[in-house]
């Protein structure tokens, strides 16, 4: 049986890679365009919140049915098998790299690396003990230094990093000031270096067990992708910036990931969702919305987080009825600029479980253009939940961000059984599963919501095999019992948020 590997490059998107490609840039995208099928990957049509969507990649289902919701969502809220679960169930190996929900790491795996959400720094095989230590240094927002990189660099080296790897990240290394680096100087340094060592662990795990399904995830195309966007659309695809400096790398990944891939192996590439910059005109203020959520004194009972300008709150207690949701909604239309008695935030979306708000910056705009009287600074007084509170306690007025999502993903596949240099029409992120197991010869099954991309694969492949389907795999065979998060658990998860930038 040919094996399979799904590469996963977060927030990746046409838009930086096929100018990218014309100047040749990208040699390993390039390849794969020519080689294999290519296209459009849509992705869901709002709320693009990357655990929620790669797991609609995992199972080929809408969120209703596989149960994650957002960030907060954890292994607990599972509703539906992964493709390789089911794939497993026929006697298939796999090993997963980074990926979302499989804390604790899944023993039955060749390997198993939780992804940046894991609430606990645990690896299966368990002896992936410099990534915790790097995890942990992160945590306690010590960033990579010299010493620590030395420390474990010895370990990383037994388990796969390559000597060029090391001479690249000591490169990178003394291309930092010492002292104080900013922010910009710092993080694209820190997300190529955690790319050189996962690439080169990725493919070291591959290597040594060998299993039938591999899937390697990585964020970083995401998280440069907000932070430098408006820096990319200024400097265009001329290779200086720091995202097309990111591809380049995401690039020299796909090119040492092929290399340890069998030449029988079918490969896919995807992304969830694109980027696009943030209207400047109406560039919003962001929400500090852990803060809000102190002020309203609900923290205790509302799980809170950022995706780009928009806030989204839930309850914890999933049995938690509607009252709780009217309590905040209330609350949060409350909340006014005091000098001129206008509404600081604008409910988007508002249900018995979940409300989407974000700044409410058009009406501002418009209201301040009616009557030019408030300039809003640090000390301009807020009142919320019968208090007055300083702008600068729940608002972040010099946001970092300057990209968003958008919901145009990418799509790539090559391999023995797809074709060649084909552009496939209306893809979409529920058709991966489905088209996998129709790959290694299992059936569809009629509750997955994907379908099969039957038109990337070669005639003689659609020949020799037969298109079969079942009620379900999740009938009579539940998923497994998963645990809830701890408090602890909890608190590492928002710390992961916070360091990524989706908990302001
Ligand atoms: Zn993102």
């Amino acid at each position: 049986m040919n094996k399979l590997v799904l590469i996963c490059i977060d927030g990746a998107t046409w838009d930086v890679i096929d100018p990218m490609i014309n100047s040749g840039a990208l040699p390993n995208f390039s390849d794969l365009k020519k080689q294999g099928a290519y296209g459009d990957f849509m992705s869901m049509e709002n709320k693009l919140i990357s655990p929620v969507i790669w797991m609609s990649i995992a199972t080929g289902k809408v969120p209703e049915k596989h149960g994650i919701k957002d960030f907060f969502s954890s292994e607990a809220d599972l509703k539906s098998l992964r493709f390789w679960e089911i794939l497993a169930q026929r006697g298939f190996s796999y090993g997963l790299y980074n990926f979302f929900h499989v804390y604790p790491p899944d023993k039955n795996s060749a390997f198993c690396i939780p992804g940046v959400l894991a609430p606990g720094a645990a690896t299966y095989p368990e002896n992936a003990g410099f990534l915790k230590k790097i995890r942990e240094e992160r945590k306690r927002g010590v960033n990579f230094g010299t010493a620590s990189m030395l420390q474990f660099g010895v370990s990383a080296l037994k388990q796969g990093l390559r000597f060029d790897t090391a001479l690249r990240i000591a490169g990178l290394l003394s291309s930092l000031k010492t002292g104080n680096n900013s922010f910009k100087d710092r993080y694209p340094i820190e997300k190529i270096m955690e790319l050189y060592i996962s690439t080169d662990h990725f493919c070291y795990l591959m290597r040594k067990t060998k299993p039938d399904i591999s899937v390697f995830y990585e964020n970083g195309a995401d998280l440069i992708s907000h932070y430098f966007w408006e820096e990319w659309e200024t400097n265009g695809s001329n290779r200086k910036g720091n995202v097309c400096k990111y591809y380049e790398q995401v690039d020299r990944s796909i090119g040492l990931i092929l290399q340890n891939v069998p030449d029988n192996a079918n490969v896919f590439l995807v992304s969830d969702h694109g980027f696009q910059g943030i209207d400047k005109g109406a560039r919003m203020l962001l929400m500090k919305t852990e803060k809000l959520l102190d002020v309203l004194g609900v923290s205790d009972r509302i799980y809170g987080m950022n995706v780009g300008y928009k806030c989204y709150l839930r309850a914890k207690d999933k049995n938690a009825d509607g009252g709780l949701m009217k309590e905040l909604e209330d609350k949060i239309g409350a909340i006014r600029f005091k000098e001129i008695d206008f509404p600081l935030i604008k409910l988007l979306r508002t249900s018995e479980h979940e409300i989407e708000f974000a700044f409410n910056q058009a009406e501002l705009n418009l209201k301040l253009i009616a009557d030019d009287k408030l300039i809003i600074n640090e000390n301009t007084e807020i009142l919320a939940a019968g208090a007055t509170f300083k702008a600068a306690d729940i608002l972040d007025l010099k946001p970092k961000q300057t990209g968003k999502h958008h919901e145009k993903g990418i799509f790539l596949a090559k391999g023995p059984h797809i074709k060649r240099g084909f552009k496939v029409e209306r893809a979409s992120v529920f058709d991966i599963a489905p088209t996998i197991l129709r790959l290694m010869g299992i059936p569809a099954a009629r509750d997955i919501d994907g379908k099969a991309l039957t038109s990337i694969l070669t005639d003689s492949f659609l020949r020799s095999t037969q298109e079969e389907s079942i009620e379900s795999y999740e009938a009579g065979s539940p998923v497994a019992s998963r645990q809830e998060m701890t408090k602890d658990e909890e608190e590492s998860v928002k710390e992961r948020l916070r360091d990524m930038g989706y908990l302001s």
